[in-house]
């Protein structure tokens, strides 16, 4: 499976084409959630982005579409590539809610994102640990569900595994992050809202037909969201 991966792993040489002012957030719900939970997370997560000066446009995709069980991690390389893999990055979201994680990944794991992909998903977030959080914090599964999913759509925009100090873009989200969710008071800091909006709205590069880096070792190195206080290393 890795070979594959490794072997598809090559980006096409598209046509530039003119930015969108809108970004589409394509969701594959395979946690199958409810309904009106759905929607009012996608909501919410439009809110959050709208305060980012970004707007956005979520729809449902088809859990059968071959993006929706793709995701890779494109390694960010040294040596001056970093703007060439920027330019190559998908330019939209393609996020997959699970509802069942993977064993080996901490519970307090909430999401996780690859920032450079150029196709696939570029988000993955796991409904089941994002309950937990929301149990353990005393808010609803549809406020845990849309920060997260901001979070990492955040990650993309940024063309960063960076994270911030405190608020949307902590690397891990403390008793603060929470009580500010609560009353919609979590937000993008002003320097992450126009990076975000400058990423977004860059034209999209031709790029020459090559391999990218990828990273087979699916959990490592990748930025990793956690959900609650927790001592240092949280990118074990
Ligand atoms: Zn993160």
């Amino acid at each position: 499976m890795a070979a594959a991966l490794a072997a598809n792993c090559r980006t096409g040489v598209g046509t530039p084409a003119a930015a969108s002012d809108e970004l589409r957030i394509t969701v594959y719900d395979e946690a199958h959630l409810p309904p009106q939970m759905l929607f009012d997370a996608l909501d919410r997560l439009r809110l959050i982005l709208r305060q980012a000066k970004i707007t956005s446009h979520p729809v449902l995709g088809d859990p059968a579409n071959p993006e929706a069980s793709l995701f890779m991690y494109v390694s960010l390389p040294r040596g001056g590539e970093e703007s060439q893999i920027a330019c190559g990055a998908r330019r939209d979201i393609a996020v997959k809610i699970g509802g069942s994680s993977p064993g080996s990944l901490a519970h307090t794991v909430l999401g996780m994102s690859s920032p450079f992909a150029p196709f696939g998903l570029n988000v993955r977030i796991f409904d089941d640990h994002i309950r937990e959080a929301a149990l353990q914090h005393d808010l609803s599964d549809t406020i845990v569900l849309s920060y997260a999913m901001a979070h990492e759509i955040g990650h993309v925009l940024l063309r960063s595994c960076s994270h911030g100090e405190q608020g949307i873009m902590s690397p891990i989200w403390t008793k603060r992050e929470y009580d500010r969710m609560n009353g919609g008071a979590l937000v993008f800091s002003d320097d992450e809202a126009m990076k975000m909006s400058a990423n977004f709205r860059a034209p999209v590069c031709r790029l020459p037909d090559r391999r990218f880096p990828i990273r087979t070792e699916i959990f490592e190195g990748i930025p990793l969201l956690q959900g609650r206080m927790r001592p240092a290393n949280p990118h074990k």
